[in-house]
């Protein structure tokens, strides 16, 4: 993986944090190429984290052996099909980071039949937190899958899909989700104001037990979700309350609902 050159269109946010993730990990800065059609960003990649950089995607893929779409999924086409019409892509391993583009569409982009592996990151990657699925067609190398699946390990945790159409699955579940828990951590958060607590006293109270919550899951995986709850919800007491009161208004079926309008989003997308 060291000796590959990696080249990364499109120099935004999930560019940067899965650079400095590649060389907190001990990657090779002078083997990753970030291009970007403004100056500014690139200077403070540069700045950073000492990679090369250009203006011209034709020349970090000139010179890469992995190239990692990572523009927004409406300029994917046009990055495509000007990459495809200026040089042979032959060779290359292709890596797409957008949301809502399946395979077969990025290869018809890119107007051949290349190794590319359909990723979905979220935005905790940039804490190095993240949880990316990766789809690839079984034909593809087990060298090329493990190249990119060490690429994004850098920046989280990663599940391989064996369907495609579980990448949906992958988007409504860990892609969108970081903002369905800022969202519960808010209500809670306006809840404990209204209750008369200080803004920033609430705040430090929810992220932390969100924070324990969720070391509590990683640390106990023998444990079902359900059960976890269960010991910590004594029959009678301030927990089972509120617990009642959200399976009342049956909190499952507002969160099915939610992570079906984020699948038929991405399928509209795609
Ligand atoms: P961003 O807007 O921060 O970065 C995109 C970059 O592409 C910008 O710097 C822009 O200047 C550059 N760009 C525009 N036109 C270009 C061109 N012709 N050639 C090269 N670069 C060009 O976006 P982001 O949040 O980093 O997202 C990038 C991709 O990652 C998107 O496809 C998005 O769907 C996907 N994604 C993002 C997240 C997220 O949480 N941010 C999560 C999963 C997937």
């Amino acid at each position: 993986m060291s000796e590959k050159t990696i080249a990364f269109i499109g120099a935004g946010n999930m560019t940067r944090s899965i650079i400095s993730g590649l060389i907190n990990s001990g990657y090779n800065p002078n083997k990753i190429i970030a291009s970007n059609p403004s100056v500014g960003k690139l200077d403070s990649l540069r700045a950073d984290l000492n990679i090369k950089t250009t203006q011209n995607n034709h020349q970090a893929v000139k010179e890469a052996d992995v190239v990692v779409l990572a523009v927004k999924p409406q300029l994917m086409e046009g990055v495509c099909q000007d990459l495809a019409s200026q040089q042979a892509l032959d060779g290359k391993l292709f890596v797409s980071i957008a949301a809502g583009i399946n395979h077969a569409r990025l290869l018809e982009m890119l107007g051949g039949q290349y190794d590319l592996v359909r990723t979905m990151p979220n935005t905790p990657s940039l804490l190095s937190k993240g949880m990316t699925g990766l789809y690839a067609p079984d034909s593809m190398s087990s060298e090329n899958k493990k190249l990119v699946e060490h690429m994004m390990a850098s920046v989280g945790d990663t599940l391989w899909v064996t369907k495609e159409s579980d990448i949906d699955i992958v988007i409504a579940t860990a892609g969108s989700s970081p903002a369905y828990f800022f969202l519960f951590l808010e209500s809670m958060q306006n809840h404990a104001v209204e209750l008369g607590m200080s803004k920033q006293d609430s705040r430090k109270l929810v992220q932390q037990a969100m924070l324990g919550a969720a070391e509590m899951v990683c640390h106990n995986d023998h444990l079902e979700i359900g059960e976890l709850r269960a010991q910590v919800t004594s029959k009678g007491g301030t927990t089972a309350q509120a617990v009642e009161s959200f399976q009342a208004s049956d909190l499952q079926s507002i969160v099915a609902k939610a992570m079906d309008a984020a699948i038929s989003r991405a399928q509209q997308m795609s």
